[in-house]
C-alpha cells in the first residue's frame, strides 16, 4: 500500500481497504473489533502492535467517521471510561511489553471492564495516606484493605490498585501500584447508594486477594509516580475526554428547553443562558485543543483546568436548567435504586443532572485539590507546607 498514512486522506484509504475485508454486517461484535485493533485502527495515536499505527491523535475521528458510515460495531466507550481513559494510558506508560500486550486489546474492545481502586475511608484527596497492604508471598502478593467510591465495580473484571507495601518510609515512598482481577477470592463489591438514587459506586473489600508479582506495574516502591499519571489521565478524562460536538454537554437539554418553550422566557435568563452557553463553548473548545497536544498516554497537570472548569459549569448549567423549568424542576423522575452500566452526567431530567453533577466536583480530585496543582504545578507559586513529607507512614496520627 503506498497510502500517505499521516493524513487524513492516507488513513481514509486504510480504513477503506480494512472495511472492504471485514464486513460488519457478517463478522461478530468481537471479532471485528478485535481485528479492527490488530489493524492498528482502535485508537491510532498508540504504538503499532498495540491497536495503534503512531500517528496524530486528530486522525482517530476520521477513522471513526468511516467505521460508523459502514456500520461498524461500537466497542460501548461509556461502560469502559476508566479503562480507555485511565487504565490503558497509565499501562501504555508503566506497563511491560508483556502486560500491554495482555491487557490492552481486551480493555480497548470491552472485554475486561475496568474500576480504580484508589480512594479509601482514610485516604482521598491525600491519596498518599492509602492502608491497603501488600505483601510479599512467593511469586504473588497479598493484599488486605478496604476501598471506596468504586465507579464501576460492580461491572469490572479488572481494577487499578494503589497498595502500601513499606510503611516504614514516609507515604508517598511506601506505594506499589498492581492491577487487580475482580474475580479473584477475597474481593466483595458492595453498592453505594449516591444523592441520585442510583448506585454507580461501590465500597470494595479486599482479604487476602492474590495478586501474580506479574501483574505489578511499575517498580516496587513507585505507586506514587505511578498512580499519578492515572490521576492526570482522570482530569483529562473526565474534563475533556472525548471530542464532542457544539452542545453535546450539560447545555444541550438547557438550550432545547429554551428553543421547545418560549413560554419560560425572561430576559434575565437570556442574559445568564448567553453567558453559559458562550462559557460552555469555550470550555468544549479548550478541551479539544488540549486533547489534540497530547502525545498518547502523557497528559501533564493542565488537564486540571479543564477539570476544575467542566465541574464549575455543570453545577452552574444544572442550577440554571432547574430554574429554568419552574416549578417541574422540583420533581425527581425516579429514586429507585439502580446499578447503573455507565456514568451518566446528562441523562434523564432536570432533578437528576442537578443532583449528579454535585459529584463532578468531587471526583477525579476535588476542585480545591485542582486549584493547588494548578497553583503549584502550572503557575509555579509556592507549594502548600507539608509537615509529614519525612515522618514513616506508620508514625503519622490516624
Ligand atoms: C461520583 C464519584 C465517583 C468516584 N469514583 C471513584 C473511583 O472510581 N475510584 C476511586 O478511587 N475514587 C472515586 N471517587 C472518590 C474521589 O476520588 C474522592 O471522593 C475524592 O478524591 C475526595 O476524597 P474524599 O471524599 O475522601 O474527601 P476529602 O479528601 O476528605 O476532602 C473533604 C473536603 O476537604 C477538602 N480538602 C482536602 N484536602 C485539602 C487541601 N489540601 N486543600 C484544600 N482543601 C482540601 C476537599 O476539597 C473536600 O472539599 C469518586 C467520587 C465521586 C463523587
Amino acid at each position: 500500500m503506498t497510502e500517505n498514512l499521516g493524513t487524513a486522506e492516507g488513513i481514509r484509504v486504510r480504513a477503506k481497504a480494512f472495511l472492504a475485508e471485514h464486513d460488519p454486517a457478517e463478522m461478530g461484535k468481537q471479532d471485528f473489533n478485535d481485528a479492527r485493533f490488530d489493524a492498528g485502527l482502535a485508537w491510532v495515536h498508540y504504538p503499532e502492535g498495540l491497536g495503534g499505527l503512531g500517528l496524530p491523535r486528530s486522525l482517530q475521528a476520521v477513522v471513526d467517521a468511516e467505521f460508523a458510515a459502514a456500520g461498524a460495531p461500537s466497542n460501548d466507550a461509556d461502560r469502559n471510561a476508566i479503562g480507555l481513559g485511565m487504565a490503558a494510558p497509565t499501562i501504555l506508560a508503566y506497563g511491560n511489553d508483556e502486560q500491554q500486550h495482555r491487557w490492552l486489546r481486551r480493555l480497548w474492545t470491552g472485554q475486561d471492564i475496568w474500576c480504580q481502586l484508589f480512594s479509601e475511608p482514610g485516604a482521598g484527596s491525600d491519596l498518599a495516606a492509602l492502608a491497603t497492604r501488600a505483601v510479599r508471598d512467593g511469586e504473588d502478593w497479598v493484599i488486605t484493605g478496604q476501598k471506596v467510591w468504586t465507579s464501576q465495580a460492580h461491572l469490572a473484571s479488572r481494577a487499578l490498585l494503589v497498595t502500601r507495601t513499606d510503611p516504614d518510609v514516609p507515604k508517598h515512598q511506601g506505594l506499589t501500584y498492581f492491577s487487580c482481577d475482580m474475580t479473584a477470592p477475597g474481593v466483595e463489591v458492595r453498592p453505594l447508594r449516591q444523592l441520585t438514587g442510583e448506585a454507580e459506586f461501590n465500597e470494595v473489600f479486599l482479604t487476602d486477594v492474590r495478586i501474580p508479582d506479574t501483574d505489578r506495574i511499575g517498580p516496587v516502591g513507585e505507586g506514587w509516580k505511578v498512580a499519578n499519571a492515572t490521576l492526570m489521565s482522570e482530569r483529562v478524562s473526565i474534563g475533556s475526554g472525548r471530542a464532542s460536538a457544539r452542545e453535546s454537554g450539560m447545555i444541550g437539554p438547557v438550550a432545547a428547553t429554551w428553543r421547545s418553550r418560549p413560554a419560560l422566557r425572561t430576559r434575565g435568563l437570556h442574559d445568564r443562558l448567553l453567558r453559559l452557553w458562550t462559557e460552555a463553548e469555550v470550555a468544549r473548545l479548550a478541551g479539544e485543543r488540549l486533547r489534540q497536544q497530547l502525545a498518547a498516554g502523557q497528559p501533564g497537570p493542565e488537564g486540571s483546568a479543564a477539570k476544575l472548569v467542566f465541574a464549575r459549569l455543570n453545577q452552574e448549567i444544572s442550577g440554571f436548567d432547574v430554574e429554568l423549568a419552574g416549578s417541574d424542576g422540583l420533581r425527581y423522575d425516579d429514586w429507585s435504586m439502580r446499578r447503573p452500566e455507565r456514568a451518566n452526567f446528562y441523562g434523564r431530567g432536570p432533578g437528576y443532572r442537578y443532583l449528579r453533577s454535585r459529584g463532578n466536583s468531587i471526583e477525579g480530585g476535588t476542585s480545591e485539590i485542582l486549584r493547588n496543582i494548578i497553583a503549584e504545578r502550572v503557575l509555579g507559586l509556592p507549594p502548600e507546607p507539608r509537615v509529614d513529607k519525612d515522618v514513616p507512614w506508620k508514625d503519622l496520627p490516624r
